[in-house]
């Protein structure tokens, strides 16, 4: 994807970078209608905590990757806002990892399916990387879900027991649960229904809970906290940000 026009000191510039990725992908046709609305909610919540990544937060993605590790067959799931604001740190997650990268949309159709298969593979060989990506041929359903938003690969999702579901919508976060499989969110949204439904909850900005996990994952990744508790982590999130406003009232 083309460069931004502006300078990497510019206080915001984190944020700009991921505004023009979105643009590039939605000129490339790899996104929902939605999608800049949904990162919009995203940014909103980023903003509060302060565009950091809190200790809670790191609590869960060390746990969150100790759970992928442990994993029979873990799966990383991507959706088009994945794809074009941190596709290449999934491609390296996933590499890492051994384990294969699913795409898999909310808002399905072919055009979109082609264009971030497309996208991801164009990624992969820059990478240099030897990752299966599938969503390409989907030959299970995801019972409880309607229409074609159940698709699924069975080699892929189905037959995952840890899955990472970066930005998930809330029904599909539930359906996976209830399959019995750990599923992982990455949310800025302390209270939306998929963070409040995953198993690990990590609330920080999708880019740098991942890169957060790859820094991990070199370093050797700990074995999973048994006593690991999402409510406390999801509270200590929704914390951060209300000590901020305070900070700033
Ligand atoms: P739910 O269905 O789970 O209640 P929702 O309807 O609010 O959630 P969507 O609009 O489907 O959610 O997805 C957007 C979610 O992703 C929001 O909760 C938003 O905070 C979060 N989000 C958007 N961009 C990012 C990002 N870059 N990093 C982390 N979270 C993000």
């Amino acid at each position: 994807m083309g460069d931004i026009a502006a300078d990497p000191s510019h206080p915001r510039y984190a944020s700009l970078l991921m505004r023009h990725r979105l643009e590039e992908a939605a000129k490339r046709g790899m996104l929902a209608g939605s999608a800049m609305i949904a990162h919009g909610r995203g940014e909103a919540f980023d903003y509060l905590l302060g565009e950091r990544t809190t200790d809670s937060a790191r609590t869960a993605a060390a746990q969150a990757l100790a759970c992928l590790v442990e994993a029979t067959h873990p799966v990383l799931s991507v959706n088009g806002n994945v794809a074009a604001l941190a596709g290449d740190e999934i491609l390296r997650l996933a590499s890492a990892l051994g384990c294969p990268v699913e795409i898999n949309i909310f808002y399905r159709t072919p055009e979109r399916m082609e264009a971030l298969l497309g996208f991801m593979n164009e990624r992969k060989a820059a990478l240099g990387l030897d990752v299966v990506v599938l969503g390409d041929a989907p030959n299970a359903t995801i019972p409880g879900l309607k229409g074609p938003r159940a698709a699924c690969h069975q080699e892929g999702i189905l037959d995952s027991d840890v899955i990472l579901v970066p930005l998930e919508d809330g029904d599909r976060c539930q359906a996976l649960v209830a399959m019995g499989k750990t599923v992982i969110v990455i949310d800025l949204n302390p209270l939306s229904r998929s963070a409040q439904g995953a198993t690990i909850t990590i609330v920080d900005e999708l880019s740098r809970a991942l890169n957060t996990m790859l820094e991990m994952v070199e370093g050797g990744a700990n074995a999973s906290d048994p006593a690991y508790n999402n409510n406390a982590v999801l509270e200590a999130g929704l914390q951060a940000m209300l000590q901020g406003l305070n900070q700033s009232a």
